[in-house]
């Protein structure tokens, strides 16, 4: 008899951890586009010494060189952490041996994912670009546009309608052909049944936080999240603060700070959605600093800070990589940006 309940103990346990394993995991990556330390940094003392980060208990450091440059740009980096592979400066979902490759949407739709990409950029633009195109050049955004409704994407927004609609080719391509059912507010977004869903916010670049930009990416995310609930489905969404990487290009730290608030409340967003859904992966981190920001000065009670620049370009310093969640003990350590994606393909798969 004693035997009987350790089996059924046993096998209940099994059935158990089974059971947990056959939960898939959602992923949300968001990316701070030239998020490097010391933009984190700056934000948390600009907000009063806090940052959501602070939550984040598994923490890693990611090397963010391209294939031949020491300083990488954002289609080199985007590649790596959409597609795992190193490759060179200025291309997107293409190797350095000129094959073109996978990217985690793929390997997410394959496994019967739906999957999301959001920015505060236009959606050609090269982060969200290299999770779904396959070019030589991150300039080429009219192809880039094509190859985005050609995707596995399910859902995106993001700005760039011009280079859909008012093209060189003179073809609209959203009215031509176009898999995607096209909305124009996070409304329509919400409600539309289709599986395949569209909305470009702007005609070329969105403008900055600070001049009005609609919607706002945590907007943008929790519309997501409330409809990949009802849909009861694992998903994999890439949402990226696009221009804190401005602010460092513009040498700008008040630009930096702004965006950075907005992505901070965006990781809010999928921190509380994670909290709530244990099956759910988030991982936060940057494709490259910019800037060479340094913070300089300051006062805390003030929640004021001062900063300098090294540089108008991108510098090669290591960026952070935090991640909560399923897996996210994964995500500790120093290692390859192209790590990202291998780990992220673990989550999917087992
Ligand atoms: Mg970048
Ligand atoms: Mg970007
Ligand atoms: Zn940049």
């Amino acid at each position: 008899m004693k035997l009987f309940y350790k089996c059924l103990l046993f096998y209940l346990i099994v059935f158990l951890a089974r059971a947990q394993n056959d939960t898939p995991t959602n992923i949300i990556l968001l990316i701070g586009d030239g998020m490097g330390l010391t933009q984190i940094t700056s934000g948390m003392y600009a907000n009063g010494n806090k940052t959501i980060l602070e939550n984040f208990e598994n923490i890693g450091l990611a090397k963010t060189h391209s294939f031949k440059n020491l300083i990488t740009d954002s289609a080199a980096s985007g590649t790596a952490i959409a597609c795992g592979e190193k490759t060179y400066n200025g291309v997107l979902g293409i190797n350095h041996k000129n094959k073109s490759i996978p990217s985690i949407i793929n390997y997410c739709s394959s496994y019967g994912y739906k999957t999301a990409l959001l920015s505060t950029s236009s959606i050609i633009h090269a982060t969200p670009a290299s999770f779904y195109s396959n070019v030589d050049s991150r300039n080429e955004y009219e192809n880039i546009a094509l190859q985005l409704l050609q995707s596995e994407v399910n859902y995106f927004i993001g700005g760039g309608k011009k280079y859909f609609t008012k093209r060189k080719d003179k073809k609209n391509i959203l009215v031509d052909n176009n898999p995607y059912f096209m909305v124009d507010n996070l409304k329509d977004f919400s409600v539309s049944e289709s599986d395949k869903v569209g909305y470009l916010t702007y005609e070329k670049e969105p403008p900055k936080k600070s001049q009005g930009r609609t919607p706002s990416l945590p907007k943008m995310l929790s519309t997501l999240l409330n409809r990949f609930n009802e849909q009861n489905v694992p998903f994999f969404v890439m949402a990226e603060g696009s221009q804190i990487d401005w602010g460092g290009h513009a040498n700008n730290t008040s630009y930096v700070i702004s965006e950075f608030d907005e992505f901070e409340e965006t990781i809010q967003i999928a921190y509380n959605f994670a909290i709530k859904n244990k099956n759910t992966l988030v991982i936060i981190t940057a494709d490259h600093e910019t800037g060479g920001m340094t913070l300089s000065g300051g006062d805390i009670s003030k929640k004021m800070v001062k900063s300098k620049f090294n540089t108008r370009g991108h510098s090669a310093t290591m960026v952070p990589v935090f991640a909560y969640g399923p897996f996210s003990e994964k995500f500790r350590g120093i290692y390859e940006n192209t790590a990202i994606f291998h780990k992220m393909k673990t989550a999917v798969s087992e």
